[in-house]
Order: structure tokens, then C-alpha cells, then sequence
């Protein structure tokens, strides 16, 4: 058995996969939203435990554990630097050594993103295509690439779909640029975006839907209630999401050519089914080759297909 954690801005999703590739384990916690590196990676090695314990091995007793983190993760040194998301790590900390001490077994450390791609292409959406791109929109909005049957990590940093341009001098990125995708469509520059407007006194729920069901953010459960309840700005900020999406992700794929697009990510799965026309409509606009449009799809492994996906690392 191996394990596989999926490191997450808002949780920390774990997995034990036996040797067919089923769970049999799973945990779950929040990411702590304070203190640092080593606290985070302790609630790691306690979520990943808790997972063994459930399929009945102890931790040291797997053949390895597989991480997809975020930031610049380096999967030769198992550092992971300027992961932005997490609370203070701006740094570089050697999270692959930190976890095998608390863990007795070798760690691996990938992207995230990259790792849920792959996960989709070997077990998932993707299982019928040689070559896609994978799509997370949740907190930010991250990309993963297979072409021709295997991962594409150019230089460590390939993927970053969620940086690139769809609008010159436009507005400001976590990453502090601008006019990148994730300004747009990322969930918490949507937050911050949705905030602004109602400063400015435009009406919306989505701030007492918040707290009315005790969230510290705007989850994607509460911009979907908005939007079932027919909130104007809801509306209006997922719309303006969906053609950045469909700018940036059309871009791409001017550029590699690939035979289908996997969504997924908080946002992705929840507004999946119902955003797929409006986003292949938007797609569509930019597409240079529009009368062959890839196939797109939503994620089909759910909220563990990160967690399984950092476990096909254990066999790289
Ligand atoms: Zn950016």
C-alpha cells in the first residue's frame, strides 16, 4: 500500500491506495491557517496517519508517500519553496524530509496540480485521450499537462495556466501581476472582488450566506447557493470567471493542441456540469481551429483525485 497526500490552501486531503489503485483510507483536515512550515507539515503527517489507521498499517509499513503540493515544489530535492497560499511559506522548507521522519517511510514530493492531471489521465476523465491539459479552479487556478502519454513538466514550472494573460495592464494577481487568469477567475481574488463591489454598495447575499453557514471564506457551496438564489453579483463574477477561463484556456490550447481539457478544482467539479456550455461558448471565441474543439470534461475522481494522483508518485 502507498499513501498520498493532497496539500490544499484550505485542506489537507489524505489516501492510502492499495496495489489495484483502490482507497483504502481516506482523512481529511483543515489547513492550519496560522504558524508555519512545520506545523503544517505535522497536520500532514497527522491526517496521513489517521488515513493508515483506517485501512489497518501503520504508516512506516508503506512502500511510500506521495505529496502534490503547492508553490514551486522540486521533486528531485523535496523542497518546496513560496508556497503562498500557506501560512508563512514564503521560504523554502524541505518538506519530503520533514514527513519521512514522521512518517518511517520515503516521501515524494510533486505540483499539485500536475499530480491530479495525471491522476485524471491514468483513472479518471481523462483515460480515453493521449494528450491533455488539466484545469483546477478553485482558491487559484492551477494547470497540469500530459502530451503524447506522459506528464510535461517543462523546467519544474510548466502548467502555470493560471498566469497567463487574458487581459493586458488588467486587474491585479495574487502573484502581483497583472491581467493573469487567476485575477479573474481565482476564488480569492473572486472574493476580494466581490467584497470591493459591495463596499461600493452593490448588493449581494454571498457575505451573509458566509457566515450564515459559519465559513471563514467564500467556499464553492456558497457561490453556489448565491447563484441558486439568484444572486446578481454571484452571477456576475462567476460569468466574468468563465470568460477568462475561456480566453486563457482556449490560448493554451491554440498552443498545444490537446485532445481534451479536464476541469476540476472546488469550483471546477461544483459549476462542472452546469458551466460547460458557457465555457466551451467562450472557448469557442478564441479557438484559432474552432471546428474541432477538444473534448472537455470534469474531473471525475472527486475530491481524492489529488491525494491519488501524489500516490502514482510513490512508482516515478
Ligand atoms: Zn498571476
Amino acid at each position: 500500500m502507498r499513501g498520498g497526500i493532497d496539500l490544499g490552501g484550505t485542506k489537507i486531503q489524505t489516501a492510502i491506495v492499495d496495489e489495484r489503485g483502490e482507497v483504502v483510507g481516506q482523512a481529511r483536515r483543515p489547513t492550519p491557517t496560522s504558524g508555519g512550515p512545520q506545523d503544517v507539515a505535522e497536520a500532514m503527517a497527522a491526517t496521513l496517519s489517521e488515513a493508515a489507521q483506517e485501512a489497518g498499517v501503520e504508516t512506516e509499513g508503506l512502500v511510500g508517500v506521495g505529496v502534490g503540493s503547492p508553490g514551486d515544489a522540486n521533486e528531485k530535492t523535496g523542497v518546496v519553496s513560496a508556497a503562498k497560499n500557506l501560512p508563512g511559506w514564503e521560504g523554502s522548507f524541505p518538506l519530503a524530509e520533514a514527513l519521512q521522519e514522521a512518517l518511517g517511510t520515503s516521501v515524494k514530493i510533486g505540483n499539485d496540480v500536475q499530480v491530479a492531471t495525471e491522476a485524471e489521465f491514468h483513472l479518471g476523465a481523462g483515460r480515453e485521450f493521449r494528450s491533455l491539459i488539466g484545469v483546477f479552479w478553485g482558491t487559484g487556478v492551477g494547470g497540469g499537462l500530459v502530451l503524447d502519454g506522459k506528464p510535461w513538466l517543462g523546467r519544474g514550472a510548466a502548467g502555470e495556466i493560471g498566469h497567463m494573460v487574458v487581459k493586458r495592464g488588467g486587474a491585479k494577481c495574487p502573484c502581483g501581476r497583472r491581467g493573469c487568469l487567476e485575477a479573474y477567475a481565482g476564488r480569492s481574488a473572486m472574493e476580494a472582488e466581490a467584497r470591493h463591489l459591495q463596499e461600493e454598495g452593490h448588493e449581494t447575499d454571498l457575505f451573509h450566506l458566509m457566515e450564515k453557514h459559519g465559513k471563514p471564506r467564500l467556499t464553492s457551496g456558497i457561490w453556489e447557493r448565491a447563484l441558486d438564489h439568484g444572486d446578481h453579483l454571484a452571477e456576475k463574477l462567476i460569468e466574468r470567471a468563465v470568460e477568462a477561463l475561456g480566453t486563457g484556456i482556449a490560448s493554451a490550447v491554440n498552443l498545444l493542441d490537446p485532445e481534451a481539457v479536464i476541469l476540476g478544482g472546488g469550483l471546477g467539479v461544483r459549476f462542472g456540469e452546469r458551466l460547460t456550455g458557457p465555457l466551451s461558448e467562450e472557448m469557442s471565441k478564441h479557438l484559432f481551429v474552432d471546428e474541432r474543439p477538444p473534448a472537455l470534461r470534469v474531473a471525475s475522481l472527486g475530491d481524492l483525485g489529488g491525494a491519488i494522483g501524489a500516490s502514482l508518485l510513490v512508482s516515478r
